[in-house]
């Protein structure tokens, strides 16, 4: 890489299953990468094939609280982003994302750094348009178990619009869709996740409610290429993008095709179906064809036997841990 192409970037949130993937890809690039995170849903482990690396530096910090670093790129990944996690200390959850995103656009704006938000879907709720386009402006539970995340989310954006406008900084948002792959952690507790980590086990596979909601998944390598396209837009790509697949499937189709990448006979059984949990999720992705001239491009068989072989060495390899 030319000294000249070569950036100082900031992941935080790096050490987690989107974050990890993210480093590696631009430490392969010949970036210097500084990876932040504060190991509540991450890992070392995630980044530890990083480590020996001249390019990577790895950090113990919590986005809640001020960073002085000097860097070119922002990447804002950090916010535990499966339900029971960010449900487990939701007031925290939303620190994470009000405090966390006014404190990178501090920096960013001290540094003049262009800066990208890992938004989500959950800013649409439990959509009354489908499939999502980004001028919905969606149906959201301000008061539910999943607001914290969902509301959080939605302030985040505002925050990067405002700094847009205020300041003229250039901010770069994804609103990412549900996406899988390798490095999910087995206790996760995601659908992919449980499905895989059930049916390797031979345990059941718990299906929620009746398994007729509907999830559009993504792979994580898919979802990468997005992201990098995206930071790299030409000056102004300010406004939301959707990144996702919007290949739908209800939940007990995945069942079974998760039975199917895993060689599975395991039973499926019906468990209740969380509060607020979203009916439908399919991301229009016209704006992200048009702009970043992207598309996914791995099938949900190859993804999922991706990600099968991930969790099956996983798992012999020592049992399912808990996350810290
Ligand atoms: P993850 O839980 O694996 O990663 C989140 C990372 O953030 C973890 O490493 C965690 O330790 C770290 N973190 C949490 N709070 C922090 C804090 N206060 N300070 C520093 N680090 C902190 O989840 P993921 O799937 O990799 O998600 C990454 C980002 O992408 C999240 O912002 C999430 O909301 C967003 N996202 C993910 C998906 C998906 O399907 N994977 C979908 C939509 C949005
Ligand atoms: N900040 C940071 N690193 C920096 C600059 C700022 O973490 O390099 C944080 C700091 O906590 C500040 C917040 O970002 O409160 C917002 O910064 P901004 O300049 O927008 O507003 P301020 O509160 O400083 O007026
Ligand atoms: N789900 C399920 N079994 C599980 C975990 C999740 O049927 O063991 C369902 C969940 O109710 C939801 C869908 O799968 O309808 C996706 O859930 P996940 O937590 O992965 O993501 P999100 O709800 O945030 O899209």
């Amino acid at each position: 890489m030319k000294e000249l192409d070569r950036k100082r970037i900031l992941v935080t949130g790096g050490a987690g299953f989107l974050g990890s993937h993210l480093c590696e890809r631009l430490v392969e690039a010949g970036h210097d990468v500084l990876c932040v995170d504060n190991f509540f849903t991450g890992t070392r482990e995630n980044v530890a094939h990083l480590l020996g690396r001249s390019n990577f530096e790895l950090m113990r910090h919590d986005v809640t609280f001020p960073l002085y670093v000097e860097v070119d790129e922002i990447y804002n990944l950090a916010c535990p982003a499966s339900p029971i996690h960010y449900q487990y200390d939701p007031v925290r959850t939303t620190k994470t994302s009000v405090h966390g995103a006014i404190n990178m656009l501090g920096l960013a704006k001290r540094v003049r750094a262009k800066i990208f938000q890992a938004s989500t879907s959950e800013v649409y709720g439990d959509a009354r348009v489908h499939p999502q386009k980004e001028d919905y402006w969606g149906h959201v539970n301000p008061i539910g178990p999943r607001s914290c995340y969902d509301e959080g989310k939605r302030c985040a954006e505002t925050l990067f619009v405002d700094y847009r406008r205020q300041y003229g900084m250039e901010v770069r948002i994804a609103r990412i869709f549900n996406t899988y792959g390798p490095r999910m952690h087995p206790a996760d507790g995601r659908v992919v996740s449980n499905f895989m980590v059930q049916a390797l086990s031979g345990e059941p596979l718990t299906v929620y409610g009746d398994g007729s909601q509907t999830r559009s998944l993504c792979y994580v390598d898919d979802l990468i290429d997005a992201f990098i396209r995206l930071m790299n837009a030409p000056d102004g790509t300010c406004d939301p993008v959707n990144l996702g697949n919007p290949h739908e499937i209800t939940m007990l189709e995945l069942a079974e095709h998760i039975k199917e990448a895993t060689g599975s006979d395991s039973e499926i059984v019906f468990r209740p179906l969380p509060i607020d949990d979203p009916w439908h999720r399919q991301p229009d992705i016209g704006k992200a064809r048009a702009l970043l001239g992207w598309a996914p491009s791995t099938s949900l068989g190859e993804g999922l036997r991706a990600t099968a072989e991930h969790f099956r060495e996983r798992l012999a390899s020592r049992p399912a841990a808990q996350c810290t």
